[in-house]
């Protein structure tokens, strides 16, 4: 039997390694600012033609980090047409990274070597109640996971780093009563405003039959966050998390931040 390599981000090893993803050949179709550090990279093939994935989801794509070498790095599928064949990433920019560089150099054309569907954090459609707390780097990710949800109460807490960087989340549907508290300016990592935000949630809020908390952000943000909402007495079972990104710590080659 042979042992995959965990480390290897080339295709061929990801997908012997990852169950349920397929290798997608993307290629630009335009890239725009949707604020001063949101930028929408547009894409298209026939790869997506077809494709099944969850809101929330995301691909791994491969960037160059110099002398002929490539990492991976994870960025949200948004606005999936599989009758298109077409998809949206929403990458935030905080001013280095080979995931920036790489993001801000794409021109219409350029092809992109990407696996996925990837994520394990789907929303919970039984849940009546649904609390978001997401960092710029989560907007991707949160506003698809809000969009599909049909019915109930949705409460989003959001921070962006400048107010011309706020953006706002929408409904799908007329019988989803959404609630959207943005937090801004947000210094990238501020973990403070997070738990000055939950700490003003309401206990009746907090202890709803049926609340379902996701917490998408920076990696202390997560932890932070997760451990006040424990404190103030919400089941680990309905807290979902996923880490992004770690302050001043690059993600690991596979696009993951790195854990303790
Ligand atoms: C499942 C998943 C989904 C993701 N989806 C998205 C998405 O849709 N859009 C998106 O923009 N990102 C998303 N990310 C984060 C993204 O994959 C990269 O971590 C991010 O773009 C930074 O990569 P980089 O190569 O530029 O920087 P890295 O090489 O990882 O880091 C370089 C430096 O930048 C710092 N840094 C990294 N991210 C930030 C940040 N947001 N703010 C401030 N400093 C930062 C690091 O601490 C480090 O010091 C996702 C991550 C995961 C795990």
């Amino acid at each position: 039997m042979t042992i995959p390599d965990k480390r290897a981000t080339d295709r061929a090893s990801l997908l012997s390694r990852l169950e349920g993803v397929i290798g997608l050949d993307l290629r630009v179709r335009f890239t725009e600012f949707r604020s001063p550090s949101l930028l929408e990279i547009a894409l298209e093939s026939n790869d997506l033609l077809g494709l099944q994935a969850e809101s929330g989801q995301d691909i791994m794509v491969e960037v160059p980090v110099g002398q002929g070498q490539f990492v991976r790095r994870r960025y949200s599928i948004v606005d999936l047409d599989p009758q298109a064949g077409t998809m949206s990433l929403l990458i935030a920019l905080k001013g280095n990274g080979p995931g920036e560089t790489w993001a801000t150099h794409l021109q219409p054309g350029d092809l992109i070597d990407a696996v996925g569907p990837r994520g394990k954090q789907p929303v919970n459609h039984a849940a009546a109640r649904h609390l978001f707390l997401a960092d710029h780097s989560a907007f991707a990710a949160t506003s698809q996971m809000v969009r599909s949800i049909s019915s109930g109460h949705v409460h989003v807490v959001a921070a962006f780093p400048s107010t011309q960087d706020a953006m706002a989340f929408t409904a799908s549907s007329s019988a989803v009563e959404i609630g959207v508290e943005v937090l801004s300016p947000v210094a990238h990592g501020d973990v403070e405003p997070f738990l000055a935000a939950v700490e003003a949630l309401s206990a009746e809020f907090l202890a709803e039959e049926g609340l379902q908390c996701y917490l998408n952000a920076e990696f202390s943000i997560v932890n932070r966050v997760r451990s006040l909402l424990t404190d103030r007495g919400v089941a680990v079972s309905a807290i979902a998390t996923k880490p992004y990104w770690r302050r001043n710590v690059a993600n690991a080659p596979h696009g993951e931040p790195i854990k303790d």
